[in-house]
């Protein structure tokens, strides 16, 4: 890896918008790449491939692993509209991730409900990527024993105040996670800014017990939203290190020894703001300000997001890792 910029910085969050090269593909290594999307939001650049042999899509060149910790613990990341040049169609982070804490809560039991289905409370949960800590403050009532890992110390920070969780901040990759101590580990949203999936996976499972599941979800850049959107498909943001589909999360998956037991279209309850937001468009969120419909939070069937459980496949992981050397 190369580290080739020190530009542009961000005088309201500090980032510095660092990137390092990537020579192969996090997922085969394989060192040739086929350029799906490139340009800019908003003056820092942002640039995908598509691996020729795996087709796994992945930014490239990418943020450092220093300019991550910082970008994912700054206002830019969650609060995005506070920034005097924000822009709906070239977001940096999140419109305003607090502001729809509700609809995040009603998600949670929906996910809930679900879990129970294969691994009913008591039992130890661990969410990786835990934001606000709604997640986990609605799994505790649920009678689930819970702790959670977020690399942004600013969502971490603002969990363990409103909710007294308890979160460490640690990439996953390389975060000390106890040996069979998990029944369940989950995570929604946040594969895709993993810099090492299957070396994250690998350690989530030595981390589960032997019939513990790890849930999972992720958007499919096969699905509508990303046939449909294309280059504005809303997953083209610098907090996607990889951007999935079905078929490369089933490589990745595998890669790590997991094997994928349910899927079905993701299901969550969202305000109204939040969906027009997230498909940026400007005439929805015009409406959903003119009729007061911003925070009316609705069941929504989130096509093209995928909702799944695995288990650890029995037998040897089959791809080495790049960094597993490093
Ligand atoms: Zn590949």
């Amino acid at each position: 890896m190369a580290v080739y910029a020190t530009a542009m910085t961000d005088p309201a969050s500090r980032i510095d918008w660092e990137f390092e090269t990537l020579e192969r593909c996090p997922l085969c290594q394989n060192g040739r790449f086929t350029e799906v999307f490139d340009g800019d939001i908003r003056a820092v650049p942002l640039t995908f491939v598509r691996c020729a042999w795996c087709s796994l899509i992945f930014q490239n060149p990418r943020l450092s692993r220093r300019a991550l910790e910082q970008y994912f613990s700054s206002r830019t990341f969650i609060e995005d509209s506070s920034a005097s040049d924000y822009d709906l169609e070239r977001p940096l982070g999140y419109h305003d991730y607090a502001d729809w804490d509700a609809s995040y809560k009603a998600t949670a039991s929906l996910r809930l409900k679900r879990i129970m289905r294969h691994k009913p409370a008591p039992a130890r949960l661990l969410e990786i990527g835990t934001a606000t800590g709604s997640f986990l403050d609605v799994a505790r009532g649920f009678g689930y024993t819970v702790r959670g890992i977020d690399v942004s110390t600013l969502f971490a920070d603002m969990a363990r105040r409103k909710y007294g969780l308890d979160i460490d901040s640690h990439f996953i990759e390389d975060a000390p996670l106890p040996p069979a101590a998990y029944d369940i580990v989950c995570n929604f949203g946040g594969i895709s800014c993993w810099r090492d999936p299957v070396r994250a996976l690998r350690n989530i499972r030595q981390s589960l017990a032997p019939d513990g599941i790890f849930v999972i979800n992720f958007s499919d850049v096969d699905g509508p939203i990303g046939r449909l959107y294309g280059r504005r498909y809303p997953e083209f943001n610098h907090a996607s290190l990889s951007v999935f589909s079905s078929a490369t999360i089933a490589r990745t998956l595998e890669a790590a020894g997991f094997r994928m037991i349910f899927s079905e279209t993701e299901r969550q309850y969202a305000s109204i703001g939040r969906i027009v937001t997230y498909l940026k468009s400007p005439i929805g969120r015009w409406l959903a300000n003119r009729l007061r419909l911003e925070k009316v939070t609705i069941p929504v069937v989130a096509v093209g997001t995928v909702f799944a459980a695995c288990v650890p496949a029995d037998g040897q992981p089959t791809t080495p890792s790049p960094l597993d050397n490093a």
